[in-house]
């Protein structure tokens, strides 16, 4: 399959990825093989090239991934060949230490990130373990559902948090890409609430 690859932390204008031919992954038993459609670009791939968050080398970045499912391990229950799926961020977790059993996955002390602790989407297949593969509606298209697996996935858990109710007022602070699909989220969720996106000072 093809790839691009990180060899090396490198600066922005260095042209860091390179492409590659790299054997397509296989599964293990809890794992599907994904032929990817899209995967979206984050800001925090940037923040892996320059180092200021380090990733094993060399690697394949990309996290925010849509595909249909190739192959089967021969213990995967949940999906089958030719599902559409997702993949984040979060990669796999231990299912174990206190904060998993506490439902909080995402705080993991053993979690493996996508395209930081293993490869990920910016390549013709990856893999995942079906527990971490997420179903994506035919509704949506793949560039459409890709970016919903990590800023949307952020910007739908903050808002959540808050516990807002319809016509209650929101605040976006640091607009940006979670902000930006969280405001599509509210404005159809929540039509009568204001919301604020930005602070200035007067004048
Ligand atoms: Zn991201
Ligand atoms: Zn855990």
């Amino acid at each position: 399959m093809k790839a691009m690859v990180l060899n090396a932390i490198s600066p922005m204008e260095s042209q860091p990825l390179q492409r590659v031919d790299l054997p397509i992954p296989e599964p293990n038993a809890r794992q599907m093989v994904v032929q990817i459609a899209a995967c979206g670009v984050c800001h925090t791939e940037l923040d892996e090239i320059e180092g200021r968050l380090l990733p094993k080398l060399p690697i394949i970045l990309g996290h925010e991934i849509v595909g249909r499912v190739e192959t089967l391990g021969s213990e995967v229950t949940r999906f089958t060949e030719g599902d559409r799926v997702g993949i984040t961020w979060l990669n796999w977790a231990c299912g174990k230490c206190a904060f998993c059993l506490a439902g909080n996955e995402n705080l993991c002390e053993n979690a493996k990130w996508t395209g930081k602790d293993v490869n990920g989407g910016y390549a013709q297949y990856t893999v995942i373990a079906e527990d971490f593969a997420y179903p994506i509606p035919e509704r949506l298209t793949d560039a459409e559902a890709a970016p919903l697996l990590c800023a949307g996935v952020i910007g739908y858990r903050a808002v959540r948090l808050t516990g807002i109710h319809d016509g209650e007022p929101l605040g976006l602070y640091g607009f940006g890409a979670s902000a930006h699909i969280v405001l599509q989220i509210a404005k159809y969720t929540f039509p009568h609430s204001p919301i604020y996106v930005f602070t200035r000072s007067q004048g």
